[in-house]
């Protein structure tokens, strides 16, 4: 069967200050490394305000959309920005975050990759952080449970940082098992071991500055893998970051692209066990750009293999 790739040009109009590493020019990147790949390419839908309001009040939402500027740049803290086309370009994230949640589910493609910017780990509940507006993973989480009724989904967070949004949001959801992987100390700060959530169901993962992508294997194989295999999760949600390779420039993990494939090849392996295959990736972080093309290839190949031999 098919892998899905979501996307659109809208995205674009989240344009950003110059200089700022969250930019236009990634999702270029992103469609670079992914042109040779045999994909159902979709139009990323505008996301449903009644999925924001899974994980966001209607006060946030509001404030949000208020603070959009007319032209040149809003700041809704000190990394994190708005310009005009900001909030359309959100909820293309969390438009394409459902539909391929739907599109899996349906069984019309066995996974799906998201590439929408702006990304959407760090933002909590009421509050954008971390280049994020809205928690385009933890909505398709929620929107996978209460509207097509799952009772366990696995979230994977190997964005370099540590997914604290994601978990501000599911901290006592028992029906989402959480585990993020992340640089400590790093941005935000949060992710220590001992953040477990109200149930136990959270899985904090953090990694020492320039330890490698063994070590990466090692801790996985150990702590992160076996916990999901015995969640048994119906359906497995990425937040996929590539800025723990060893040329991004925001962190220092030293991953390598081989990195990435393992660890793809790993939580395919899981969902083929437990889920028909089910995986819905979505792009986080990644800021250089020749690694970002060819890490997101990496993942996406694996994706597109496993996809096909269902
Ligand atoms: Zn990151």
């Amino acid at each position: 069967m098919v892998t899905a790739y979501f996307t659109h040009s809208s995205c674009d109009d989240h344009v950003s200050p110059a200089g700022h590493p969250e930019q236009v020019a990634r999702l270029a990147a992103v469609a670079k490394g992914l042109a040779g790949i045999d994909l159902l390419r979709l139009d990323a839908p505008l996301g449903r305000l009644a999925d924001v309001l899974r994980c966001h009040p209607q006060t946030y939402i509001d404030r949000v959309r208020a603070a959009v500027p007319a032209q040149g740049w809003a700041s809704l803290d000190g990394d994190t920005y708005l310009a005009p086309g900001s909030y359309t370009a959100a909820l293309r994230g969390v438009g394409a975050g459902c539909a391929a949640v739907d599109i899996v589910l349906s069984g019309q493609a066995t996974n799906a990759f998201v590439a929408t910017r702006p990304p959407g780990h760090h933002a909590e509940t009421e509050t954008a952080m971390g280049f994020c507006i809205f928690g385009t993973v933890a909505i398709a989480a929620k929107y996978a449970l209460d509207h097509h009724r799952l009772n366990r989904v696995a979230i994977v967070d190997f964005d370099v940082h540590h997914g604290n949004g994601t978990q501000d949001v599911l901290w006592d959801e028992p029906r989402v098992l959480f585990a993020s992987s992340h640089q400590m100390p790093l941005y935000p700060g949060t992710g220590a071991a001992h953040e477990t959530g109200a149930y136990g169901q959270i899985i904090n993962l953090p990694l020492r500055p320039n330890s490698t992508g063994a070590d990466m294997r090692a801790a996985y194989a150990a702590y992160i893998l076996p916990q999901i295999d015995a969640f048994a999760p119906e359906l497995i949600l990425v937040s996929a970051g590539f800025d723990a390779h060893r040329d991004d420039p925001l962190a220092n993990l030293n991953w390598s692209t081989g990195d990435f494939t393992w660890l793809t090849e790993r939580i395919c392996d899981l969902a083929d066990r437990h889920c028909a295959g089910r995986v819905v990736s979505a792009l986080e972080g990644g800021y250089d750009l020749p690694a970002l093309a060819a890490a997101t290839a990496a993942h996406v190949t694996v994706l597109k293999e496993r996809g096909h031999a269902r």
